[in-house]
């Protein structure tokens, strides 16, 4: 009676086998393979893709899905995994090939043109590429369907957070953006951050390196089934059962960014040898939910562990011994509001944890707008200017610095960003209700135990895989719905304890 499920999730777990094989080589791509070695890997990659795309969408896998529902015994876990099956089963075979090559293929030429006009500040050049892929996002978003009582926004959000309604979460960013204006626009009148904002000397890259190796090791990070590497642009490959890769970036005269962008994605990583993947690899069941929550994962270990005071209380000492005797001559108190410091700028990869989610809601509300229809992309310089300005107090220079900065629009990632405040709305939810579970956590922190925290979030997260959807997981774990308070709460925590307000 369950053959059927049986070769199912032998079927999948093939899948998934050969999609690792697919990341290890884009992992290589991003680490060690030589400038010369591009051709040639894209065309590996371009063959690996499409076996797995075939495996994955062939007939033979909605009969067998289509069967398994209708099997009565299955568990509850197995039902689930059933119904994530059918639910990436339609979102692979909805979309018809020519539409995914179209935009695969303007995709490829829209970043180019992207390239071109942010670097010379010139959006014409990048306009009429951005008006085709948002006729194609509509498109695509037909395809999928709009959910009952939706808007098409929704069928693209479908693709990275799974069940999210853009109504919903403008009901969540919303009040967040307005208090968050009113705390920055407080925190930037007591005229602090200068003071605030003091850097250690410089650091070499080897010393940098082993201090994060040292951290990943004592907050849990498995180093027998994983490694740090170095690359471009960081990122986190959980590349299957027993393998996380993670890679990071060194400048010497800023250790912050390396050291938060280790603790950043040692977060993604941490998930990725949590999940059940030892008999569930390949099976929804052994997989992620959504980029919100694997977000919330890598921002909690960077921002709400890494950027509080007990994590200094304990790290001091040794990032005294291992980075520089600078360290040890600071008081913990500078330590915490250097990692702390508030100071709305330009660049959305570049803000500070309190500005970033501005910066996401401006690109949420244009992209949706862009969608619906109630903005067209040539009004978007202008409205994205005067967004900016409402919501961050500046004034844009250019575009460049404006609506030409991310590479997401010119590849096709329509929908996406939402998933950034996602995962730091869910980090301060999930980091509460941790809080009210373990009233110690400051003094575990202090001393070295971050173990606590881990389990909590092994045993209430990661384990379930993709069991349940984001909302119900965060509903079963913190017994609400997500809101802003709880990220309001810890933003306005900081800032009266960094800043005084
Ligand atoms: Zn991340």
């Amino acid at each position: 009676m369950t053959g059927a499920y049986t070769e199912l999730r032998k079927h999948l777990r093939e899948a998934g086998a050969l999609g690792s094989v697919s990341a290890l080589l884009s992992w290589d791509q991003e680490t060690y393979m030589p400038s010369g070695g591009s051709n040639g890997r894209a065309e590996q990659r371009a063959i690996i893709a499409t076996l797995v795309h075939e495996r994955r969408t062939s007939p033979r896998v909605g009969d067998l899905i289509a069967s398994c529902e209708g099997i009565a015994s299955l568990t509850e876990d197995d039902r689930a995994n059933v119904r994530e099956m059918r639910r990436d089963f339609d979102l692979l075979t909805k979309l018809p090939a020519s539409l995914v090559g179209e935009i695969a293929s303007t995709s490829t030429r829209a970043m180019e043109a992207w390239k071109d006009a942010r670097q010379r500040s010139d959006f014409a050049i990048f306009r009429p590429h951005l008006e085709r892929m948002i006729e194609l996002a509509r498109q695509k978003a037909a395809c999928y369907g709009t959910p009952s009582g939706g808007e098409p926004y929704d069928a693209l959000l479908e693709e990275y957070e799974p069940g999210a309604r853009a109504a919903e979460l403008e009901r969540v960013f919303t009040p967040l953006a307005s208090e968050l204006s009113a705390l920055i626009a407080r925190v930037n009148a007591t005229g602090k951050t200068e003071k605030l904002a003091v850097r250690p000397p410089a650091i070499p890259a080897s010393r940098q390196h082993e201090f994060g190796l040292f951290l990943l090791k004592s907050m849990g990070f498995d180093m027998d089934r994983g490694r740090l590497d170095t690359t471009a642009h960081p990122f986190c490959e959980g590349l299957g059962p027993g393998d996380t890769r993670l890679t990071t970036r060194y400048k010497e005269d800023e250790f912050g960014g390396a050291m938060y962008g280790t603790l950043h994605e040692m977060g993604h990583g941490l998930y990725e040898q949590g999940l059940p993947k030892g008999d569930r690899y390949g099976e929804p069941l052994g997989e992620a939910i959504s980029l919100g929550i694997h977000e919330s994962q890598s921002r909690m270990w960077e921002n709400l562990v890494g950027r509080s005071r007990s994590f200094w209380q304990w790290a001091q000492p040794h990032a005294s011994r291992m980075l520089d005797p600078w360290f040890g001559a600071q008081k913990v108190e500078t330590l915490y509001a250097m990692s702390n410091v508030v100071r709305p700028s330009f660049i959305r990869v570049e803000a500070d944890e309190a500005t970033y989610n501005l910066h996401i809601l401006l690109r949420f509300t244009l992209e949706r707008a862009l969608v619906k229809g109630d903005l067209s992309v040539a009004e978007l310089p202008g409205a994205w200017n005067a967004l900016f300005e409402r919501l961050l107090g500046m004034p844009v220079p250019d575009d460049r610095r404006g609506c030409l900065q991310d590479v997401h629009w010119s590849c096709a990632l329509i929908g996406y960003f939402p998933t950034y405040s996602l995962g730091n709305l869910y980090a301060a939810q999930f980091f509460e209700s941790a809080r009210v579970a373990m009233p110690d956590l400051d003094t575990r922190f202090a001393n070295g135990d971050f173990g606590a925290l881990l389990g909590w979030l092994r045993e209430g997260i990661h384990r379930h895989g993709r069991r349940f959807r984001a909302g119900e997981l965060c509903e079963r774990l913190t017994g609400r719905k997500l809101d802003s308070q709880p990220l309001l709460r810890y933003l306005r925590g900081k800032a009266a304890e960094v800043y005084g307000v």
